[in-house]
């Protein structure tokens, strides 16, 4: 007998909006249907393993078919089925109610809503491609009689007995015009890799197999090889090179979850295109996880899945939510853990990756202070003769030779060994130590070392002259009569167009004018650039001093010069030996010296 009836819902029409809303992501509808089936499947299962099904299970692929002439897609499952009554009840009701309160929520917001298409509308987001949805099932009851309901997208449906011979559900979709291409094969395919590559019961598109129901990350980690997790790891990113190492993550008390994250060499970028992906019971959710994990721990790669992320919420509700700050401390602890063994394990092969992971940890550190308290004990320091060096290692290396009056410990760095070779070797002629700071994120690394420790300062080498990089006690005065040093300095500020101009007391074997880039000003600079503002950046003046070695005999022989045009010639030859020093020679003035230094050799 057929029955007719309206379901309940007092929204006039609740398909056209689904569409509307719901329009960048018409595709979920499989991964919907699909995972029900799963489901279904998966009930069954077990009732037969509680002994409450007595019956064959038989053969439990998921099959996809589509009849091009028809216009149909269907998806077929042998799982639990569902009587007339609970059709009734799961669908007019209970499925309803789903995707009526999703409409609820997000009537009122854009499209742009970030988690718009991880909403599980459940069965109802057939609705976004089908004009018409026939469902034909059989109950897994004994004496169960199959049943067929079908909506055409208005608040009507009918019900009515069916002819079917097997136990399971056919969702049957006739596929809506403007929503032809899921029609094509290729068009399923690429969906259902994308979503359903790794469900736990097959899955078939015409006869071929989409998915691994055994992915890794649900295995026990004890019966997995190195290898096993490569071939993983390839499985997932096809053109990736080898990772570095990974955690294999498992847990079920406070939260459930299970997944494998991949170490990449992480370089000179912050982008990384292999991105972690969520799947819920390995069904794949996402892949922006920007919301659900500390952004340094998004340089990571891998599978995390979870059921107990929430994922109908807002971003700001989500990153609130207890479970996911605790799935956040976990994996960042774990990521410390691992960090921290392979450290202790072997150092010399610890060192050696060390430059595909400085990145990461450094990034972690200065984002996350429970990271960063880890991370002490495995985060190194490289100098410029290739030792490695922790932080605490480095400060009881450089105490002794590299404390200033004032108690303070000065870190010297170079960003650029090559470019300031004189100022790496000034600073070695004093037996002091150069670290390698030319990373990306180094400036605001600098920066997140000194507000860390106290009395820590780190200083480019070329901050300051070397006597004022590490000022020890002011004991050397310059051998100019004040008059002489006035004349100094307006003749170089003459020179240079710059007014920062100073004499200071320098050893004679060090330059007789160098040119200086103060640390703050600098780093301000650098930090900008990495922060994004790169045109602000640009348009920063670069503050940069002059300093005159008022000890250095060339500057003596400028002094004691008989004529203007031979002072003027020397302190232009010295300016230019200081710009070069600094790789600021160019152009027109680069052509002066060379011809003024051929000139002279002649
Ligand atoms: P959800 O899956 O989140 O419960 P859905 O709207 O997808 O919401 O489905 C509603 C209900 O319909 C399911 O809980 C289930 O009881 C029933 N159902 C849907 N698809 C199937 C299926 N293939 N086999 C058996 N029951 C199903």
């Amino acid at each position: 007998m057929q029955e007719k009836g309206t379901i309940s819902i007092h929204t006039e029409n609740i398909f056209p909006i689904i569409k509307k809303f719901l329009y960048s992501d018409h595709e979920i509808f499989l991964r919907e249907l699909v995972s029900n089936a799963v489901d279904a499947t998966q009930k069954l299962k077990s009732l037969a393993a509680l002994g409450e099904f007595k019956g064959e299970i038989g053969d439990t692929r998921i099959k996809i078919s589509v009849n091009k002439n028809a216009k149909t897609i269907t998806v077929s499952d042998r799982g639990i089925g569902m009587t007339a009554e609970e059709i009734k009840k799961y669908i007019n009701q209970i499925a309803f109610s789903g995707a009526k309160e999703f409409i609820e929520k997000y009537k009122d917001k854009d499209q742009s809503q970030q988690l718009i298409g991880q909403f599980g509308l459940g069965f109802y987001s057939a609705f976004m491609v089908a004009e018409k949805v026939r469902i034909i099932t059989k109950s897994w009851q004994e004496g169960a009689e199959a049943a067929q309901w079908s909506c055409d997208g208005s608040t009507e449906f009918e019900i009515s007995p069916a002819v079917k011979a097997e136990r399971g559900t056919d969702i049957i979709l006739h596929i809506a015009p403007d929503s032809e291409e899921f029609l094509q094969p290729y068009r399923l395919r690429e969906i259902l890799t994308k979503y359903c590559k790794f469900l736990p019961i097959e899955v078939a598109l015409e006869n071929e197999v989409i998915n691994n129901t055994q992915p890794l990350w649900i295995k026990n980690p004890t019966e997995l090889k190195d290898e096993d997790y490569l071939n993983f790891y390839h499985e997932l990113y096809p053109l990736a090179e080898d990772p570095l190492f990974w955690i294999h993550l498992n847990v079920d008390y406070p939260f459930r979850l299970t997944g494998i994250l991949f170490f990449p060499r992480v370089k000179n970028e912050l982008v990384n295109r292999n991105k972690i992906q969520l799947y819920q019971k390995q069904v794949f959710i996402t892949d922006e996880v920007k919301d659900i994990v500390p952004e340094f721990l998004t340089l990571l790669h891998g599978v995390i899945d979870s059921p107990d992320i929430p994922l109908n919420v807002s971003r700001s509700f989500l990153q609130a939510d207890s479970n996911v700050k605790k799935i956040n401390n976990y994996i960042t602890r774990k990521v410390a853990d691992k960090l921290q063994e392979l450290f202790k394990a072997d150092r010399e092969a610890y060192q050696q990756k060390w430059e595909g992971i400085e990145v990461f940890v450094k990034f972690g550190m200065i984002s996350d202070d429970k990271f960063a308290e880890k991370a002490a004990a495995f985060a190194l320091l490289k100098n410029t003769q290739g030792k490695y060096f922790t932080f605490d290692e480095y400060k009881e290396h450089i105490k002794a030779n590299q404390t200033d009056k004032n108690g303070n410990l000065i870190i010297l760095y170079t960003n650029n060994p090559e470019k300031q070779d004189m100022y790496v070797q000034a600073a070695q002629k004093r037996s002091y130590d150069v670290l390698l700071l030319n990373g990306i994120i180094d400036s605001h690394f600098a920066g997140f070392l000194e507000r860390k420790f106290e009395k820590v300062q780190l200083k480019r080498v070329d901050a300051e002259t070397i006597d004022k990089l590490i000022e020890k006690t002011d004991t050397s005065t310059v051998i100019l009569s004040e008059e002489e040093k006035k004349e100094v300095t307006e003749l170089y500020k003459k020179i240079s167009g710059k007014d920062t101009v100073t004499v200071s007391a320098l050893s004679s074997d060090e330059l007789p004018v160098s040119i200086i880039v103060p640390e703050f000003f600098r780093r301000m600079k650098e930090m900008a650039m990495v922060g994004g503002g790169m045109d602000y950046a640009r348009q920063m003046p670069d503050q940069m001093s002059i300093v005159i070695n008022g000890n250095h005999p060339l500057i003596n022989k400028l002094v004691k010069a008989q004529t203007p045009e031979e002072k003027e010639k020397i302190a232009r030859h010295t300016y230019d030996l200081a710009l070069l020093a600094q790789n600021m020679l160019n152009g027109k003035d680069l052509t002066a010296f060379l011809n003024r230094s051929l000139e002279w050799l002649n």
